[in-house]
C-alpha cells in the first residue's frame, strides 16, 4: 500500500504506539483485563532499543531474570504476550493522531505513513524516545560501508569473529563492545578523540588491562578516511597525535550516540516537557483523557528510565483503560497464581 492509499479502519479496544519492551508487555496487563491491542512500529521488528540497540548485551536488572540478553528478553515477552493475540504493524510510522470522542467517551484515529487507518476508545504510547537513529561519523564516503562493513548496532555478533575490528567512541557502548567483541575478534582497536572515557569506570579499567597486556590496540585521535572496495572495508587512516596511520579494519562500529526525535507526536496535541509527556503516577494518563503514556517516553518527578519501571507503568495504565473500554463493567483485583478466569485467559486452565 503507498502512503496515499487508505486502508478501511481497524477498530480494537487499544491502539499502543511502539512495540518495545514497555509496549510489548502492555499487551499482556491489557489482555489480562480483555482489552485487545494492536501494536504498531517504525522499526521492522518488535523490540525497541533492546532489538535495535543491544540484542546480545546482558541485562541484568529485569526482576526474576538474573541475566537475559537484550533480544532474549523481547523473545520472552512475545511469548509472554502470545495468548492475547496481538497484532503488530512493523515497519509503519503512526503519523496522524486524531481525538474524535469526549473527554468521557474517548475515541481516537490514528494513521500511519501506510495509510492504516486505527480507531480505538484508548491509546497507549510507548514510543520510547520517538524515532531513534544512530550519529553518523565525520567521515566522507561511509554510507558505502554501512550493513556491510559499518554497524551502528551489533544485530550478530558471530559476523565479527576473526575480523579486525575498530570501535570509534568513548561511552558505555563503545566499551562494552570493545570488551564483548574482545574474545572473539581478531584484533581490536578502540579509537576515541580524547584519552579521556564518559563509559562506566570498570569498563575503562577492563581495557585499559586489556592494552597493557598487549591483548588490543587503543588509538587516541580522530578518523580521516576509509579505504575499501564494494561496501567491505580493508583500513581507516587515523589522524593521532604521532601523525597518520593506517588500521587494518574489516568491521567498524561508530558510538557517537544516538539523535532522538520524537517525530509526528510533537503535533498530536499533548501537553509536552522537554520532548517527554508528562503523566500522572496513578494511571499514567496524558494530558487527554483516554491515551496514556508509558516507559521512556513519559516524565513525572522520579521517572527512572528502566525497563521495569515501564512495566509498571503499563499495568496500572491498563487498570484505568478497562473503565474506557467497559465502562459498565467493574474491574476485580485477581492473581494469576489462583485466579482460573485469568488462567483460562492465559490459556493454561
Ligand atoms: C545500551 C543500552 C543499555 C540499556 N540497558 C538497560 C538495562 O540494563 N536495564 C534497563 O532497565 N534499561 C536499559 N536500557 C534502557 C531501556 O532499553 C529502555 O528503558 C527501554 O527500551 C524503554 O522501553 P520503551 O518500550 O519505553 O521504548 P523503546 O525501547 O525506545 O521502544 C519504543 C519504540 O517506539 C517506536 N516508535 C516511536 N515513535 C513511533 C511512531 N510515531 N510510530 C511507530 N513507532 C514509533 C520506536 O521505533 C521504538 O521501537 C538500556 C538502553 C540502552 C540504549
Amino acid at each position: 500500500m503507498n502512503a496515499t492509499e487508505t486502508a478501511a479502519a481497524i477498530e480494537t479496544n487499544c491502539v499502543i504506539v511502539g512495540a518495545g519492551p514497555v509496549g510489548m508487555f502492555a499487551v499482556f496487563e491489557l489482555g489480562l483485563l480483555d482489552i485487545k491491542a494492536h501494536v504498531i512500529d517504525i522499526l521492522d521488528r518488535p523490540g525497541g532499543q533492546c532489538a535495535e540497540l543491544y540484542p546480545e548485551k546482558p541485562i541484568y536488572d529485569i526482576p526474576g531474570f538474573p541475566v537475559v540478553s537484550g533480544q532474549g528478553l523481547v523473545d520472552n515477552l512475545m511469548k509472554q504476550i502470545e495468548p492475547f493475540g496481538p497484532t503488530f504493524h512493523v515497519s509503519e510510522m503512526v503519523t496522524e493522531f486524531e481525538a474524535i470522542g469526549t473527554a468521557e467517551k474517548p475515541m481516537f484515529r490514528l494513521t500511519t505513513d501506510a495509510g492504516q487507518v486505527f480507531q480505538a476508545p484508548v491509546v497507549i504510547i510507548a514510543a520510547g524516545g520517538g524515532s531513534f537513529q544512530p550519529k553518523k561519523p565525520p567521515v566522507d564516503g561511509v554510507e558505502a560501508y554501512e550493513g556491510k562493513s559499518v554497524f551502528y548496532a551489533v544485530r550478530n555478533r558471530e559476523s565479527f569473529r576473526d575480523k579486525n575490528v575498530l570501535i570509534v567512541g568513548g561511552g558505555d557502548s563503545a566499551l562494552d563492545w570493545t570488551l564483548n567483541l574482545h574474545p572473539i575478534a581478531k584484533r581490536i582497536t578502540l579509537l576515541h578523540r580524547r584519552d579521556d572515557f564518559r563509559a562506566a569506570p570498570h569498563s575503562v579499567n577492563a581495557m585499559r588491562e586489556l592494552v597493557a597486556a598487549g591483548k588490543m590496540d587503543l588509538k587516541i585521535g580522530q578518523m580521516q578516511s576509509l579505504v575499501g572496495a564494494e561496501g567491505e572495508l580493508s583500513s581507516v587512516s587515523i589522524k593521532t597525535s604521532g601523525g597518520v596511520e593506517e588500521v587494518a579494519t574489516e568491521r567498524m562500529l561508530p558510538f557517537f550516540g544516538l539523535t532522538m526525535k520524537l517525530g509526528p507526536l510533537a503535533n498530536w496535541g499533548l501537553n509536552l516537557h522537554e520532548n517527554l509527556i508528562p503523566v500522572d503516577t496513578e494511571k499514567f494518563e496524558t494530558s487527554i483523557p483516554g491515551v496514556f503514556a508509558i516507559g521512556d517516553i513519559n516524565t513525572y518527578p522520579g521517572k527512572l528510565k528502566l525497563i521495569l519501571s515501564g512495566f509498571h507503568e503499563g499495568a496500572l495504565a491498563a487498570q484505568k483503560a478497562h473503565r474506557y473500554v467497559y465502562p459498565d463493567k467493574r474491574l476485580l483485583f485477581q492473581y494469576t497464581t489462583s485466579s482460573t478466569n485469568l488462567q483460562r485467559k492465559l490459556g493454561v486452565a
